[in-house]
C-alpha cells in the first residue's frame, strides 16, 4: 500500500532498526521507545488489523513472536520480562493501520512503562 508508513519501512523507504526479518515478516525497532528495545513485528503483506488476517498468515507472523522474543533476550540480557501488545482499530489505541505486535521488553518495578 503507497502510503503505509510500514509498508514503506519493509521496502527500505524508510529507515529502521531491524531486530528479525525473513521472507513474510519484519521486526523492527519501535521508533518511541516504551522500554529499551520496544520492537515491532509485522506481516510484510500489507493488512490492516487481526480481522484481515487469514488462519496461515496469523499462523506465520505470531509464530515468529518467540523468535523476536529470543533475540531481545540476546541483545538486552538484563530483560526480565516481556508485554506483547496487539492494538486493533482506533477505538483499540491502534494508530498505525498496518497490522503490528508491539513487544515490550521488561527491566524490573523501575522501567517507566505501565
Ligand atoms: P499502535 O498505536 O498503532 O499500536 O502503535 C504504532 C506504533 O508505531 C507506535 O508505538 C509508534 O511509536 C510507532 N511508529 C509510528 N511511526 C513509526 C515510524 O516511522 N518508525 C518506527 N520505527 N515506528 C513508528
Ligand atoms: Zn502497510
Amino acid at each position: 500500500m503507497t502510503d503505509c508508513i510500514f509498508c514503506k519501512i519493509v521496502n527500505h523507504e524508510i529507515p529502521s532498526y531491524k531486530v528479525y526479518e525473513d521472507d513474510n515478516v519484519y521486526a523492527f525497532l519501535d521508533i518511541t521507545q516504551a522500554t529499551k528495545g520496544h520492537t515491532l513485528l509485522i506481516p510484510k503483506k500489507h493488512v490492516t488489523d487481526i480481522f484481515e488476517y487469514d488462519g496461515d498468515l496469523a499462523a506465520t507472523v505470531f509464530a515468529c513472536v518467540p523468535k523476536v522474543a529470543r533475540a531481545l533476550e540476546k541483545a538486552f540480557p538484563e530483560m526480565e520480562g516481556l508485554n506483547i501488545i496487539n492494538n486493533n482499530k482506533e477505538m483499540a489505541y491502534q494508530s498505525v493501520f498496518h497490522s503490528h505486535i508491539h513487544l515490550i521488553p521488561r527491566y524490573g518495578k523501575s522501567d517507566d512503562f505501565s
